[in-house]
């Protein structure tokens, strides 16, 4: 029976075969900077160590730190002991003097607030690969028009390119999840997409909190049925038909500044 605490969503990898496809993914260069989210029991980190030179992990139990720690401080891995939610990538970015290459079975927990968190530090992330439940990486992958298409997928979009690697049962985790778990590749973009500031959380927000209504009924704070017709839209059309970039161009009618 391994001990686990539910409130930092800890379930432990042991599946050798899974372990290995998620390094294989990786594909670890000399002279990279690595950084493992939630290392717990050090599944990932320990061949993580055995290809890189040095490696930082996140760790906010404090317990497992102090094992990491023991097992692991002398073969190169910089334990940060604290709160991924509240890490600073970008000064770590800079100390390291090179983007990050994050890594993570993440807590599913605190998934959501976590990749916004990480999509804020995105000028100092080269990539990621995070396992996370499987739903949510297949609404961070979806296509328009797809039922798991909503307002992360459109938030991250301009961002990053993703891709689902592969799904992982609950039989890979001690304790066992309930859910199935899936591995994605976020690459971060040089250049966005498209334009995008403020105004695109807003109308992205405002339009998938109200995901049955039409566009007209949803961004009615933000913008007239004529204002999205003449960006070549559909004021008739659902939220979850539009593509990032359309999402963009109502962004960009919106009249600054906002309220
Ligand atoms: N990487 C290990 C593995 O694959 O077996 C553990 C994965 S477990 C799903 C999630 C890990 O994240 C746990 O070690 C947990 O303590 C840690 N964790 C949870 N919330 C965290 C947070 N906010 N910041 C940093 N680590 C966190």
């Amino acid at each position: 029976m391994v001990f686990a605490r539910k409130r930092f969503g800890q379930n432990f990898l042991h599946d050798p075969g899974v372990i290995a496809q998620i390094i294989e993914a990786i594909d670890p260069q000399p002279g990279e900077s690595l950084v493992e989210i939630g290392p717990g029991r050090g599944a990932l980190t320990e061949p993580l160590l055995e290809l890189c030179d040095g490696l930082d992990a996140i760790e906010i139990d404090r317990d497992l730190a102090a094992e990491l720690q023991q097992r692991f401080g002398a073969r190169g891995l910089t334990l940060h002991v604290c709160d991924a939610l509240k890490f600073d990538f970008a000064m770590l970015a800079h100390a390291r003097g090179r983007k990050l290459r994050v890594i993570g079975n993440l807590p599913y927990n605190v998934s959501t607030p976590l990749l916004f968190h990480l999509l804020d530090h995105r000028a100092s992330i080269f990539d990621l690969h995070v396992m996370l439940q499987r739903e949510v990486i297949e609404r961070i992958c979806a296509a328009p028009g797809n039922g798991d298409y909503g307002r992360l997928t459109v938030m991250l979009a301009p961002w990053v390119t993703a891709e689902h690697l592969f799904d992982v049962g609950p039989g890979a985790f001690r304790p066992a999840p309930q859910v199935w778990s899936a591995v994605a590749r976020l690459t971060v973009r040089e250049t966005p997409a498209f334009p995008v500031d403020a105004r695109y959380d807003r109308v992205v927000s405002a339009a998938f909190s109200q995901r049955r209504k039409t566009l007209r009924n949803a961004l009615r704070a933000l913008l007239e049925a004529d204002a999205i017709a003449a960006c070549e839209i559909d004021p008739g059309a659902r939220p979850e038909t539009l593509s990032p970039e359309e999402f963009g161009r109502l962004a960009r009618a919106v009249s600054e500044p906002l309220a």
